[in-house]
Parts: C-alpha cells; sequence; structure tokens
C-alpha cells in the first residue's frame, strides 16, 4: 500500500527527496577509505546540531530505544539509582528499560499533559545527601502527550540541589526540530533518532556523551555488547565500526545535517514552531483542547489533541487512514482513545501541513464531531499568511 500524501505521525517524519536520493547507492566496502571519509565529518555535524563543543558522539543501527538502552548500560550498573519523572507513554517506556536492566528508579508521576515534575525531582534530590542518585533522566518533547520539558530548568533544579546526578535527555522528538543546547544546559547524555528530526528512515540511534559521562563509561558495569560505546568510540577513531555499518543511513544522516544547517538550524525551530502553532490555531477553531496544559508546554513537534468525552480518537486515525490514505498518530497508554496526534516535524512545510488540517476536517465531518469545516483551515490559513515571509515560514 502506498499514499502520495505526507505524513502526519510524529516520526518516521516525510522523507525528502534529496535523502531518498542520498541513501540510494550501491553497496560499498564498510573497512574502505570512502566509508572512513564519509563517517568521519558526522560527529562534528551533529555537535552542531546538538550545540556540543567537545560531546562524544555515537551512532548505532538501531532506533530511539536503542540509544535509551545504550546509555543506561554504557553509563551505569545494575543496582544504581536513577531519578526519572512519568508524564507520557516514552517516559514511561524508558523507566520500564531501566528497571529491565536492574536500576533502581526513583518515579516522580506527573500528569499526562504536564512536563517533568522538576520541583518535586529537586526536592527528590535534595532529599539525597548521600549522592546516591547517579542520574536524572528527562524527556525533552513527550510525544505521546506533545509537551515538551524546559531541560534549562531540570539543569538549575539539578544544581540547587547541589547534586552530581548526570542528566541524560531523551530528545528523540525534538533533536533536529526544536532548539537544543546540550553544553549550556549541562546535559550528560543526549539521545536521538534518524527517524523524525532527520527526516530518514528509522535505523540509526545517536548518543552524545559529556565528559563525565565519558568518565563514567569506564566504571559502569551495565551488560554491554552489541552497545558498548567503548568499542564504538575505538573504531570510530579509525574510521570504521566495530561491525557492519548500516552505510546508506549514516551518508543519509550527513546530508540531513548538510540540509538542516543549508536552511539554518534556527530556521529549521523557527519553522517548525510556526507550522505548530498554525495547527493549535485550528485546533482552538475546531473548539478542541490540547492534551498539553499550559502554553509553556506546547510541543513544536506534535501536537495530542483531546476528543470529546466518549468519543475513541482512535477512529479518527483509522477512518482518516483508510478514507483519504492519510496518517494521524493514535493515542498512547493513559490517554489512548482520548486523543489523536498530528505530528508536524521533519520535512514539511505549512502549505503541507494545510491539507493535513483539511484531512482532519473532512475526517471529524464523517465521523460526526461538531466541528465546523473549513473553520481549522481557515485560522491556520490566517495565521500562516499573517507570519508569511518572517522567520520560518516555508519559502
Ligand atoms: N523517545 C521518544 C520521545 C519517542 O518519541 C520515541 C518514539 O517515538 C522513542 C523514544 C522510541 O524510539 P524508537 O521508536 O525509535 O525506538
Amino acid at each position: 500500500m502506498s499514499t502520495q500524501n505526507p505524513i502526519f505521525i510524529p516520526g518516521p517524519t516525510n522523507i525528502p527527496e534529496e535523502l531518498r536520493r542520498a541513501i540510494d547507492f550501491p553497496s560499498i566496502d564498510h573497512r574502505s577509505a570512502l566509508f572512513a571519509e564519509m563517517f568521519q565529518p558526522l560527529a562534528a555535524g551533529l555537535r552542531r546540531v546538538l550545540k556540543s563543543e567537545d560531546a562524544q558522539i555515537a551512532v548505532f543501527p538501531a532506533t530511539g530505544t536503542g540509544a535509551w538502552e545504550a546509555t543506561v548500560t554504557n553509563l551505569l550498573s545494575p543496582g544504581d539509582r536513577v531519578l526519572a519523572s512519568r508524564y507520557g507513554m516514552f517516559s514511561h517506556r524508558w523507566i520500564d528499560l531501566c528497571r529491565r536492566h536492574g536500576l533502581q528508579v526513583e518515579v516522580i508521576e506527573a500528569a499526562w499533559g504536564e512536563g517533568a515534575a522538576v520541583q518535586d525531582m529537586e526536592q527528590a534530590l535534595a532529599a539525597d545527601r548521600e549522592h546516591q542518585i547517579r542520574a536524572v533522566l528527562v524527556c525533552h518533547n513527550e510525544t505521546a502527550t506533545g509537551v515538551r520539558t524546559d531541560i534549562a530548568a531540570v539543569r538549575r533544579a539539578i544544581d540547587a540541589a547541589g547534586h552530581p546526578a548526570m542528566l541524560f535527555v531523551d530528545g528523540v522528538s525534538s533533536i533536529a526540530s526544536m532548539d537544543f543546547r546540550m553544553d549550556e544546559w549541562g546535559v550528560d547524555a543526549a539521545i536521538a533518532g534518524s527517524q523524525k528530526g532527520f527526516m530518514l528512515p528509522a535505523g540509526l540511534a545517536i548518543i552524545a556523551l559529556s565528559a563525565k559521562a565519558e568518565a563514567a563509561l569506564q566504571t559502569a558495569r551495565g551488560a554491554r555488547c552489541f552497545f558498548d560505546i567503548r568499542d564504538m568510540l575505538k573504531s570510530n577513531a579509525n574510521g570504521g565500526f566495530p561491525y557492519t555499518p548500516p552505510v546508506n543511513l549514516i551518508r543519509g544522516l550527513s546530508v540531513s545535517i548538510e540540509m538542516l544547517e543549508r536552511e539554518g538550524l534556527e530556521n529549521v525551530f523557527a519553522r517548525h514552531a510556526r507550522i505548530a502553532e498554525g495547527v493549535r490555531k485550528a485546533v482552538a477553531a475546531w473548539g478542541l483542547s490540547l492534551c498539553a496544559r499550559h502554553p509553556s508546554l506546547y510541543s513544536d513537534t506534535v501536537s495530542a489533541i483531546v476528543v470529546p468525552a466518549g468519543f475513541d480518537a482512535t477512529r479518527i486515525v483509522t477512518h482518516a487512514a483508510r478514507t483519504y490514505g492519510v496518517a494521524f498518530g493514535v493515542g498512547l497508554g493513559e490517554v489512548a482513545g482520548k486523543v489523536f496526534r498530528i505530528g508536524h516535524l521533519g520535512s514539511l512545510t505549512d502549505v503541507m501541513m494545510l491539507s493535513g488540517l483539511a484531512a482532519a476536517e473532512m475526517v471529524m465531518a464523517d465521523l460526526r464531531l461538531p466541528v465546523e469545516m473549513g473553520s481549522g483551515v481557515a485560522a491556520a490559513q490566517d495565521y500562516y499568511r499573517a507570519t508569511a515571509g518572517s522567520a520560518g515560514s516555508s519559502v
């Protein structure tokens, strides 16, 4: 099955033609100088995207989940204590993964629709006088609820508590689409995947480590083999991989970074913010609300839209796919059936977004939701017209 329509799930995202061409080439010898030349500039490019001067970069053939696993097994030991806030399906899954690796996770619950419970985290850190908590885990952009957490505030909380814990940040659905400041925020491990802001198919897990995290690599006793970052860095230093690398995706990632930098990273972030704001105007015009409870929490990459009580939001996603060949995201976990998600990240313009909003309106009208046809599209059009030509407009 295929559709010509753009995709509106929060990853994988639309793959631009330039990237499709970049990854379409015959096999090469991954032990050759050709691969080394292709691979070696990648780390510097990723550091620029992450706004880090000297983070160590490891890229594995895996997905975001693999990056979570690589981070905790390389930097922690079974029995270690970590602090995490749970406020959506992805923060939940990371907590679950930590527990399966034998970590003791202190979980601070927050409502789904809120961000990480930063104040409570600060209290938990302050109460840990013996500094047993080894790491604080935060999901920058909770993709299930369309909520961003202020990572600078998490850093301030750790510092205010005078705590030496490392800060691990899941940026899977934010990095390369929303501003991410690894050094300024004092992030020790930053995690991303290829299939969201980088606009590629799934298949690359990206991990960036601070000097503190790099030191932890040597002492951690987490079980690791495939994901051993020490092996990866050693091989990378010689221009290679510890095993067969996904050469085509690696080239794709370099070209993706070229594209992001050609547009200008700040323009990329502004474009995401502008497209997202148009979606939010549409949601308001439909008389619906976002799962995110406060404008400061609104994600620029995904909007989770709450449907009227008693209506199963999954019907919107199913009907959109079957009837119009358009993909929206389903609600996950606690918000399953209560929200549907519009992904607005990666290779996307305001005009493409309008087609998604128009499709959502047709679907909701078909399903007899009390949404006035054209209202959301018109609200987004007004916003896109008023802001055309400003930073982040698509031309
Ligand atoms: N973290 C976040 C915030 C995500 O959105 C996702 C996937 O959507 C993941 C982690 C897991 O990534 P993957 O599905 O690539 O394993």
